[in-house]
């Protein structure tokens, strides 16, 4: 989204109209923004064997991903229904990689019979993926290489406590499952976290990867996962793509003239590819005047977007019906019955009742934590191509509150 004169746009786009047309509360993504990003992405990683699987939960509307499909990147789905939307979307299995977190292993056979490809993160899924399927299907296995990078402990995943991957001191135990039952084990995956600024703390998991990967000889490919740093305020530094690629690709050709072969490299960005591109917007439903705070309360809440209030997270927020008013201070809160703060103490241009308000860098665990809490409907959701805005998913109504619900007859 730009200021173009006193007219916030997307694709030249006057964002106002978007929001008359398809109402508030609204997300919209410019896929102007995720091509780019795919596109910075590919030309840091331009001299490997570069593969990007896109970690569709951070957004998962089908024409999103269709849109992805055709920008020639793969699909990390964390679940078999997120695969089956990939499908349904136009991705081919083999482009499709289901890591597992802690799944009942009749979801990684529904996955194997999708012909998708299978992350193991733990040793009992590994011994009975080896019982049933032996030499037939190679999976992948993702470590935990002791680790902590991240933007917040929650969203640090890699160290020693964390719940995922295999700990680097039972691989004795995952070469004996793989004597054992003839694995084909054609990846080595790691995942330290999300908002991961220091290129060091990839090169450190890469080291981890490269050393244990010699102990593995099918290997295909080495899936460094994703977490790469975006910005939410201004200023805040991101990963230094360039950087990380310069690093990271002679770190990986050193190793793969090592192990003798060349493999290709993987990524699972989610952030990176879609939180920029997307803004949701909200109405300013009063402005309510307290002795201490001014609050704007907005059509919206900690239903529509969590980050807020689960990690703490920074969203830029800016009265687009307002550009040139006044700068004054103001807490922006949500409808919901709890604590509900989208940004506090914040300088807006001036708000008045009806004013729109756009919540930025709002692509990515936006719409997909999004829940129907205090019985209200999901917003739709807009993408914006080729200076077109299309409806890609519809408001939700009252039928989808009531959706599968029973009403007992006493
Ligand atoms: C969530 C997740 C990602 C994406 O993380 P971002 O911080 O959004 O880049 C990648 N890989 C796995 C396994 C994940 O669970």
């Amino acid at each position: 989204m730009q200021l173009s004169g006193q007219q916030y746009q997307i694709q030249g786009l006057n964002v106002l109209d978007i929001c008359q047309q398809f109402g508030t509360p609204l997300y919209v993504y410019d896929a102007d923004v995720i091509i780019r990003q795919i596109n910075n992405l590919k030309s840091a990683f331009n001299t490997v064997p570069l593969r990007i699987k896109f970690a569709c939960k951070a957004l998962t509307n089908i024409s999103v991903l269709k849109l992805m499909q055709t920008q020639g990147i793969g699909i990390d789905a964390v679940s078999v229904a997120e695969a089956r939307q990939a499908l349904l979307a136009g991705f081919k299995p083999k482009d499709i990689t289901f890591t597992s977190n802690g799944v009942d292993f009749s979801e990684i056979q529904e996955a194997v019979e999708l012909g998708v490809s299978i992350n193991v993160d733990n040793l009992p899924t590994l011994e009975l993926f080896g019982k049933i399927f032996g030499n037939t299907v190679p999976c992948c296995i993702r470590l935990k290489p002791n680790i902590r990078a991240g933007g917040n402990a929650k969203i640090q995943v890699g160290h020693e406590h964390s719940k995922f991957g295999i700990p680097l001191a039972q691989l004795p135990d995952v070469h004996t499952l793989v004597t054992k039952y003839n694995i084909v084990i054609n990846g080595l995956h790691i995942h330290t976290g999300s908002d991961i600024l220091d290129p060091e703390a990839f090169i450190q998991g890469a080291n981890v990867l490269f050393t244990v990967a010699k102990e593995f000889p099918d290997l295909a490919f080495i899936d460094f996962g994703g977490g790469f740093k975006v910005g939410y305020k201004k200023g805040d530094k991101t990963t230094n793509m360039p950087d990380l690629g310069e690093k990271l690709s002679a770190a990986f050709k050193e190793f793969c003239k090592d192990y003798g072969r060349e493999l290709e490299m993987w990524f699972e960005p989610g952030k990176y590819l879609v939180s920029e591109c997307g803004v949701l917007f909200v109405k300013a439903n009063q402005v309510k005047q307290t002795p201490s705070i001014t609050f704007v309360q907005v059509n919206s809440g900690l239903n529509h977007l969590i980050r807020p209030m689960m990690y703490d997270a920074y969203h830029e927020i800016v009265n687009v019906s307002n550009p040139a008013g006044e700068l004054k201070t103001y807490d922006v809160v949500g409808y919901i019955c709890e604590t509900d703060t989208l940004g506090s103490d914040r300088q807006l241009n001036e708000v008045r009742a009806d004013d729109v308000l756009a919540l930025l860098n709002a692509g990515a665990y936006g719409f997909t934590m999004s829940s129907q809490y205090n019985a209200r409907f999901r917003p739709a959701e807009v993408l914006v191509y080729k200076g077109e805005a299309r409806l890609i998913r519809e408001r939700e109504t009252m039928e989808d509150i009531l959706r599968n619900q029973i009403l007992l007859d006493f």
